[in-house]
């Protein structure tokens, strides 16, 4: 009880955290504060107010944009060589719109911790690479991070 007590306030599960110290699977108790591991997505944060910027080149259709300059090309030249091993997928940059918290934001991601392979894409640079160049990922986006959900 006391060595829990002594570990209570060494919680990692910020909203952020850098792509070197990656989230366990989620789900998983984490035993340094005992908290069952959140979901985190590994990618670039885009507070919704903001998405213009960040994308001008969508000129406010984001999702048409998406499928026709990022999804469709991914497809085309990466889908085959970054094939999940364990299950019917692929490891492809997408677009998730974050709504019903204070912040709303849009998530650029590529990866999560939803298994442990998917947590292994954090290390693989050329995949990283790759994704950021298809989904015009810009230098101010900052470097690429885990983002709690
Ligand atoms: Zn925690």
């Amino acid at each position: 009880m006391s060595e829990q007590l002594q570990t209570a306030g060494k919680c990692k599960h910020t909203k952020f955290l850098p792509l070197n110290e990656p989230p366990l699977r989620r789900g998983v108790v984490d035993r340094t504060c005992f908290h069952v591991t959140p979901s985190y997505y590994l990618g670039w944060y885009i507070p919704r107010d903001e998405i213009f910027d960040y994308y001008p080149e969508a000129g406010g259709e984001m999702p048409a944009f998406w499928t026709k300059e990022v999804m469709i090309p991914w497809v085309k030249d990466y889908d085959s060589k970054y094939k999940s091993n364990e299950r019917h997928c692929y490891f492809r940059p997408e677009l998730a719109y974050v709504t019903g918290t204070k912040e709303p934001h849009l998530l650029v991601f590529i990866s999560s911790n939803r298994t442990q392979e998917f947590i292994d894409m954090s290390r693989n640079e050329q995949f990283i690479k790759d994704a950021a160049r298809i989904a015009h990922i810009k230098d101010f986006f900052g470097e690429v991070r885990w983002i709690r959900r």
